[in-house]
């Protein structure tokens, strides 16, 4: 634990929560300490990423112990892989059908861009990784289409749940990305709704953000569960 505080102090990194698991050194770890598979390292390093940025040394551990976690990271410091990499990972073990994953983005363009970063760190899986799109609502019945990780706006996504487009309630993980810009374009109610359909009781919730105001903070404490915190840096800079 002596180790763990020295590690957070080198890179920067705050929480708070109970029993908060030891950061990560290297990505090596996630295979001697958590058996990923051999593909997720590999993509890591022909992307070009040799270590893990703080961010995800802290949240990657906390999510991949099914802990709920509130993180709080400047802009450009990795925030998309540390929830990435945990959610692969977990979803590796195929318990059931239907929609598994879900990552609500601020805008189309950065839905878009989560939904390339994330197929190329699952390329050699068998993991298949939706973007909703305008067309998917209007000619595929999503309750009928397998998909592990679906991105989409809170916007749409909305509209498909309002059109019986699409059940969530079998969801295992849901992340808010950017969750600072998710409220500030007024998207707080299309979020709700999304979390309301997302019924399954065992689901992990995270959130991610570049800053953390009052109002983000408030949300996570209320509606997660056993949540840690990691702040890298200063909370609000
Ligand atoms: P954020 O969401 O925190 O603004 P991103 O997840 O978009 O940041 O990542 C910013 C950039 O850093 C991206 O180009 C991404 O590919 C790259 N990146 C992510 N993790 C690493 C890493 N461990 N080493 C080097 N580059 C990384
Ligand atoms: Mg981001």
């Amino acid at each position: 634990l002596e180790e763990d505080s020295l590690l957070r102090k080198k890179y920067n990194i705050h929480v708070s929560g109970s029993n908060v698991p030891t950061p990560l050194q290297s990505f090596a770890e996630l295979n001697s300490r958590y058996r990923c598979e051999l593909y997720l390292l590999n993509n890591f390093t022909e992307l070009g990423f040799q270590e893990p940025t703080p961010i995800q040394r802290q949240a990657i551990p906390v999510l991949l112990s099914g802990r709920e976690c509130f993180a709080c990271a400047p802009t450009g410091s990795g925030k998309t892989l540390a929830f990435v990499c945990p959610m692969i990972m977990k979803l590796k073990h195929r318990l059931s059908t239907g929609i598994r994953a879900v990552i609500l983005c601020p805008t189309r363009e950065l839905a878009a861009q989560t939904t390339r970063e994330c197929k190329r760190m699952a390329y050699g899986s068998k993991l298949c990784v939706l973007l909703m799109t305008k067309d998917l609502i209007r000619n595929a019945d999503l309750s009928k289409r397998h998909c592990d990780v679906l991105v989409s706006t809170p916007l749409r996504l909305e509209l498909a749940i309002r059109k019986k487009r699409i059940d969530l309630t079998r969801v295992e993980y849901l992340v808010l990305d950017e969750c600072d810009k998710l409220f500030e374009l007024g998207l707080l109610k299309q979020i709700d709704y999304v979390v309301k359909a997302c019924s399954n009781p065992s689901i992990i919730r995270s959130l991610f953000s570049a800053t953390l105001p009052d109002y983000v903070e408030d949300l996570a404490r209320r509606s997660m569960h056993d949540a840690v915190r990691v702040i890298i840096g200063r909370k609000n800079t």
